[in-house]
């Protein structure tokens, strides 16, 4: 343990008594979901780089598609990822489902409760095994992401690593409510100490931070290479013509997107342009109309918008539907709540409000746990 950070007890019992007063109510915390392994790590792998208002209605939709490991290991990979869709970094959705299969495969359907047996699951690392273990069976283990290194490290008055932030948590577990313990801290991170301009007036830590008046300074923020990409939106009766990505892509493989197109076209002006971030990327897309000869030659497929409900898009694709067309697609797919409204704008109004839009799901990929 590290020096001059509160007596273990202490800190426990503070964030404890400030969890039972300040604890976010979230679908997965609702009574009888709290303790169910299944919804816990469905929630703990959406959480992963992505924020909770995002999250809610996309973990809704898919528990009620999916309410249990078997039904999630039976469903076709095309049904996980058009339920995933929209949510973006669809290696998530791929592991989560073939940790599924494994499940039912090896453990007779039930999430196994040893930290061994779940982190050798696909997609299942320290931190989820942790948060499940912790949250739905009442073991001591710590889940330690970067908002809870953030906090223990102004804590402490300077940057730990990783290790250093784990082994102090462990110190501070209490033996009884530990899953209340890691979710006091997300949700301390999440609400009052945030990266930015931490509340630390509420923080009920406050009196063994060493860092409250003078934050170690955050780690730079990665810069992201610029890249634009043109699309078309080729349109025959109330369809539109998209392809499927090879199944050995590097990314987004198997899903569907509007045909990319080698540079912008002279003319016509775009119908749209939009932001997106991928990873280390930040994409500047527009897609523009072009006639159905344009597909000549491109293996792809003719989609109604019902048709789309169900077919995994790329989050790129979702967006330009909507953007262009202001197609809402339903069912089983990217939750209503989680939509922006359909815009059809200039391209550079376009790029800065798509940009700005607080709900936006983060993207095909990414480095940042945001909760
Ligand atoms: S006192 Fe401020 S900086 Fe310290 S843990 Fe609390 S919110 Fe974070």
């Amino acid at each position: 343990m590290l020096s001059h950070m509160g007596h273990n007890d202490g800190t426990a019992r503070r964030l404890l008594a400030w969890y039972r007063r300040h604890r976010r109510a979230l679908p997965w915390r609702a009574p009888g979901n709290a303790g169910d392994p299944y919804r816990v790590w469905v929630s703990e792998v959406m959480l992963q780089q992505t924020q909770v208002a995002v999250v809610i209605p996309y973990y809704e939709r898919f528990v009620r598609a999916f309410p249990d490991v078997a039904a999630l290991a039976g469903a076709p990979e095309a049904a996980v990822l058009a339920a995933w869709s929209g949510l973006g970094y669809y290696r998530r959705a791929r592991a989560l489902h073939a940790a599924a299969r494994a499940i039912v495969d090896h453990h007779g359907g039930a999430l196994p409760l040893s930290y061994a047996a779940l982190t050798a699951l696909p997609g299942i690392g320290a931190y989820t095994a942790g948060a499940v273990l912790s949250i739905a069976a009442g073991q001591a283990l710590p889940a330690v992401d970067g908002n809870v290194t953030r906090i223990v490290s102004r804590l402490a008055g300077r940057h730990l690593t990783p290790s250093a932030v784990t082994a102090q948590v462990h110190a501070w577990l209490p033996s009884r409510h530990p899953g209340d313990f890691n979710q006091a801290l997300m949700d301390l991170g999440a609400t009052i100490c945030l990266p930015r301009q931490p509340a630390c007036g509420r923080c009920p830590l406050r009196g063994q931070c060493a860092a409250r008046a003078e934050l170690p300074p955050l780690r730079p923020r990665s810069h992201r290479h610029q890249v634009e990409r043109h699309y078309a939106l080729i349109r025959r009766g109330g369809r539109v013509f998209l392809r499927q990505r090879p199944a050995r892509a590097a990314r987004l493989s198997g899903m569907w997107e509007l045909l990319p197109l080698p540079a912008a076209p002279p003319t016509p002006a775009p119908l749209a342009t939009l932001r997106h971030a991928i990873t280390s990327h930040a994409i500047t897309a527009s897609v523009y109309a072009a006639p159905v000869r344009g597909m000549r030659g491109e293996p792809g497929r003719w989609f109604s918008q019902d048709q789309l409900a169900d077919v995994p898009l790329t989050g790129l694709a979702r967006k330009f539907l909507q953007a262009a067309l202001g197609w809402t697609l339903t069912s089983t797919s990217a939750p209503a709540g989680a939509r922006s409204a359909p815009t059809r704008v200039p391209r550079a109004a376009a790029a800065s409000r798509n940009s700005a839009t607080p709900s936006a799901p983060p993207g095909d990929g990414g480095s940042r746990r945001r909760r």
